[in-house]
């Protein structure tokens, strides 16, 4: 409520000014992602027309980072953004949306996924399908954030995520998580397979800094070795455990998340299980996404029971009073649901 007042009062402010709305998004103005591969982006969603991922630079040397050609390669897209030209990498993209977008000197969210190892073998990863784990081409990152510091790109209220790989066999992964800290940074998210218990992440927890997102796609130890390809899941629900005596009360700080996947968890039972499961270790927030695999392959036509089960995980949210975040291809199931609900009213 007093978010959408402050919102209904920046938007009043800015018509006062005479100033214009136009389509943006929130990474295409203030994001960065340093991926894989030496790479850098604006983005990582890749579930529409365009395919996003915009490339920013194709061969960074992991050791310093040539700021002005990031910013000026970013201008270029953001520049056509402003004549009304969708660049051809956010064509359909659901994340566009009409604004007072407003120049920002500092990145207001960078994904960090420099890392590609990792400790399972989810089989809905990209990278393990195209047999892509290696420890190749990592880097430290933390004199890369230093010099984004020293140019005045970051401050406290930079949205960072870890990612991966796995976030936490990164090997600078504690030191990472406390020079943020140390820095003040007050809004860090760190997706884990969970497996490897951290206790920086414990900390940053207990300080209410941090998130973190563990997917186990499952609620029974069989169905999670199917998926993941690896016997971990008790110790996974031990761990999550052991974070969640770090969540200070009223706090949502440790997520869940369930990707479907076809013909392995793509039915009400096992989304139900997930949800008891959930529900019986006392967490307070859940994650859904779909496999960009499978998306892919739908999105033109997808199926009603996709659509179902995407209603239903919103249901049982509902029900059981957890909250549930949909993820980049369910949000884009759930919105399509309603547009088509409407549409045939
Ligand atoms: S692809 Fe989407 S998320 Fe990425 S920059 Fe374009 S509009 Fe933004």
């Amino acid at each position: 409520m007093f978010s959408k007042l402050k919102k209904n009062f920046r938007n009043f402010v800015s018509i006062i000014k005479n100033e214009k709305k136009f389509i943006s998004c929130e990474w295409l103005e203030n994001g960065i992602i340093f991926d894989h591969a030496n790479i850098i982006r604006v983005c990582c969603e890749q579930s529409h027309e365009g395919k996003g991922r915009y490339i920013l630079e194709d061969s960074f040397n992991g050791l310093w980072l040539d700021i002005d050609k990031i910013l000026n390669n970013k201008q270029v897209l953001k520049n056509k953004i402003r004549n009304n030209i969708i660049p051809d990498s956010c064509k359909g993209c659901q994340f566009l949306k009409n604004d007072f977008w407003k120049e920002k000197k500092v990145f207001s969210n960078i994904l960090l996924t420099h890392w590609s190892n990792c400790n399972t073998r989810c089989i809905y990863c990209p990278a393990v399908r195209d047999n892509n784990l290696k420890d190749a081409n990592h880097y430290n990152i933390i004199p890369i954030i230093e010099q984004l510091i020293d140019a005045k790109l970051v401050n406290q209220d930079t949205k960072f995520s870890i990612a991966g790989g796995e976030s936490t066999i990164y090997p600078e992964f504690d030191k990472l998580l406390y020079f943020l800290i140390d820095y003040g940074i007050k809004n860090i998210n760190i997706n884990s397979s969970g497996i490897k218990y951290s206790p920086s992440i414990a900390d940053a927890i207990s300080k209410n800094l941090a998130e973190i997102v563990i997917s186990i796609d499952a609620a029974s130890s069989f169905l999670y070795k199917l998926i993941k390809g690896t016997d971990t899941f008790n110790i996974v629900i031990e761990n999550v455990k052991r974070y969640l005596d770090y969540q200070q009360i009223g706090e949502k700080r440790v997520i869940l998340k369930f990707i479907l996947l076809k013909g392995y968890n793509d039915n009400k039972k096992d989304l139900l299980d997930w949800f008891m499961l959930c529900s019986n270790i006392g967490i307070k927030k859940l994650a859904l996404d779909i496999d960009i695999a499978w998306y892919n392959e739908m999105q033109a036509n997808i199926p009603s029971y996709v659509i179902d089960l995407v209603l239903f995980a919103k249901e049982m949210s509902k029900l059981n009073n957890i909250e549930l975040d949909l993820y980049d291809r369910a949000c884009i199931i759930y919105k399509y649901s309603k547009i088509d609900r409407k549409e045939h009213k």
